[in-house]
């Protein structure tokens, strides 16, 4: 997929936009990861047909640069999340306001110490905006993501507050490859895009409890 639109790119003459993934770090060594970390991908796990082929477009999209002179973004997007997620989508925040509403235990999957950093879809939004406007120099790869770091029992402890929900926690087996840790290190962000995030993530919950209620 990424070589057919990297081909369409450059028959075109248009600016590209790759939507990487924090998944390229892997269960990453270094902590908060920089672009500049090479990360740390079992490339035989259960995870590693996502981990390697996000690395793998990272690869394509830098040759098609260096190669053709292809227009190139790339951005290294962490955990999001947000109204218009779907409540089967399976991902933490999704799974654990859904449960939360309908008074069910939330899964906690391992023993909920491992931790995540959570971006409200608008901030990405504005970020990616920023992106594909900035000067044509500027390929990336940007780490866009929100720094403020939560371990899977302080969400659902958020969860449980902002729905104001009976639910207890419930405790499940760790999938193969969960990163132990993530948090972005958004300084390059900063520096080229102007941009942080500015949805702290209680309100960010706020607003996405907000939706789940009127769904479901
Ligand atoms: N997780 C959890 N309960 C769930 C769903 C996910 O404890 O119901 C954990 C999962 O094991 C991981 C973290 O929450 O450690 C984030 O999972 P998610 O799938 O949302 O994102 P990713 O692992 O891709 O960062």
């Amino acid at each position: 997929g990424a070589m057919h639109r990297l081909g369409m790119a450059k028959a075109n003459n248009a600016k590209i936009f790759h939507a990487s993934t924090s998944e390229v770090y892997g269960d990453p060594t270094v902590h908060p990861q920089p672009e500049s970390y090479r990360g740390h991908v079992n490339p035989i796990g259960l995870r590693a047909c996502y981990d390697e082929g996000k690395r793998a477009a990272e690869t394509l999209m830098f040759d098609y640069h260096r190669m053709h002179g292809v227009d190139i973004r790339v951005a290294r997007i962490f955990n999001t999340y947000g109204p218009r997620m779907r409540p089967d989508d399976g991902r933490v925040v999704s799974n654990f306001i859904v449960q939360a509403l309908r008074n069910e235990s939330l899964t906690i999957y391992g023993d909920g110490s491992q931790t995540r950093s959570f971006c409200f879809v608008d901030d990405l939004v504005e970020g990616l905006i920023r992106l594909m406007d900035s000067e044509p120099e500027f390929t990336g790869p940007v780490n866009l993501g929100n720094p403020g770091e939560f371990s899977m029992l302080a969400l659902a402890d958020a969860v449980i507050r902002e729905t104001d929900s009976g639910s207890a926690t419930v405790f499940k087996p760790l999938p193969e490859d969960d990163p132990m840790q993530r948090r972005p290190d958004i300084s390059l962000a900063q520096e080229m895009l102007d941009w942080r995030p500015q949805v702290e993530l209680k309100e960010g919950l706020a607003r996405t409890v907000t939706y789940f209620r009127d769904l479901i």
